[in-house]
């Protein structure tokens, strides 16, 4: 099949994964939702796929595909349970991001190796109870004391959290400057004395990804755990989010075209009125509408990706993406659970566990408001280049 300009290489790496998908991970999803977790023996073959460490150049153990690479992997993993992407995406998104960005040549020989293996798996502690949207409202406090920074604050909703090896942590150095040189980023590491797992939420979706409250209480950490300059933390935190944006959206639109999928084969074979429901002129065009905005969302993503690894950096871009990709897998989904009727509103047809899950992605990584946010300042700074 013709797909404009993606490299033959990573489209046949993502043939893999769909195989994969279909042989390994769809047949063990009731599984994986029944345990809340994903069984060892397939975290395993993960591993071996290489993909905790995507994003990861080579020279660190990783695959380095690129944003087109991981997005073409992360629609294909949708087609399993939700599992498998929250399994992976902080190691390859927010968890390393910052280290790539910003992290000097020790930092990254000494972590990126283990979390692109998927041996230390990685958190991002940005959000607070007091400071969601805006993340720059923080109260987390990091004090220099000799070559030790000590951190004190909480933070929550943090992925990953209860089993992370690894924590990124964005602190105030300095609470006049705030988001304009007053953040720092740091790497925190498990075991370190004052690092304290808080309240695990229970949440709607996406049962088997882990959150809760990391709590700050006096936890020293040496000088050398600074993740580029002291102040840059909100600058290096906006940059790492690009690429989780972008990955969000592929993974909605892998979820949209499973749910497309699940609504024409059963408006093939639901009869109603002595016919299947699929000649309702009402049906077909939920089923084109469904079709219709995944194409337009997967162009999005396809030419936002090809220009994230060509180097162009648009935090615009990836917010337009993330945005129309999220918005539209939720109307899919709504749809296709229309299409169900009541069985739609039943556990077993999965409908409504997708719909459940799917209405984090409007929310994480930054609220479509946020999105917006993000790209208007872009319009009317006159940046974008369509
Ligand atoms: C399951 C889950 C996992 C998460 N994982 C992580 C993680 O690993 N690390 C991390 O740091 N965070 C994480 N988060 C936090 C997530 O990024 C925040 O929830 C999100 O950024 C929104 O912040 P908030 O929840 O405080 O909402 P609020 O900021 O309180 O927003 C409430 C409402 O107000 C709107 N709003 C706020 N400001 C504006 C504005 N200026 N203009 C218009 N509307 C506005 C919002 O869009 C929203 O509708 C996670 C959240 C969830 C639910």
């Amino acid at each position: 099949m013709y797909k404009p300009a993606i490299p033959n290489e990573l489209l046949d790496f993502a043939d893999t994964i769909k195989t994969f998908v279909k042989k390994e991970c769809e047949p063990i999803d009731d599984l994986i939702e029944e345990q809340g977790k994903i069984p060892e023996d397939m975290v395993q073959k993960i591993r071996e796929f290489g993909l905790f460490g995507m994003t990861i150049p080579e020279q660190y153990g990783g695959l380095g595909i690129g944003a087109m690479g991981y997005c073409l992997v992360a629609k294909a993993l949708s087609w399993g349970h939700g599992a498998f992407r929250s399994l992976i995406a902080v190691n390859n998104g927010i968890g390393s991001q910052a280290l790539l960005v910003a992290g000097n040549e020790e930092q990254k020989k000494k972590y990126l190796p283990d979390i692109a293996g998927g041996k230390k798996i990685t958190s991002f502690c940005l959000t607070e109870p007091g400071a969601g949207s805006d993340a720059a409202a923080m109260a987390t406090t990091a004090v220099k004391d000799g070559k030790y920074w000590v951190i004190n604050g909480l933070k929550h909703f943090i992925t990953n959290a209860p089993i992370a090896d690894i924590y990124t942590v964005l602190a105030l150095t300095d609470k006049e400057k705030r988001a304009k040189g007053g953040i720092t980023a740091f790497i925190v590491e498990k075991g370190t004395p004052g690092l304290k797992i808080g309240q695990l939420h229970n949440h709607m979706g996406s049962k088997a990804a882990i959150q809760s409250e990391v709590i700050f209480d006096n936890c020293r950490i040496p000088e050398e755990n600074v993740i580029g300059k002291v102040g840059e933390g909100f600058r290096i935190a906006m940059k790492t989010l690009d690429i989780g944006r972008l990955t969000l959206a592929a993974s909605c639109i892998g979820y949209a075209e499973k749910l497309l999928k699940m609504g024409s084969d059963y408006a093939k074979t639901r009869v109603q009125f002595e016919k299947p429901i699929a000649k309702f002129q009402a049906i077909q065009w939920m089923l084109a509408d469904c079709a219709t905005e995944i194409y337009a969302a997967n162009s999005m993503l396809t030419d936002a990706c090809l220009r994230y690894d060509g180097g162009e950096r648009s935090p615009a871009l990836a917010s337009m993406t993330k945005l129309y990709a999220s918005e539209m897998a939720c109307r899919v989904a709504d749809r296709v659970l229309q299409i169900h009727g009541g069985m739609g509103y039943m556990v077993e047809t999965k409908v409504e566990r997708y719909y459940r899950d799917l209405r984090l992605y409007r929310i994480v990584e930054g609220t479509s408001e946020i999105q917006r946010l993000v790209i208007s300042r872009s319009v009317l700074k006159d940046e974008i280049e369509f």
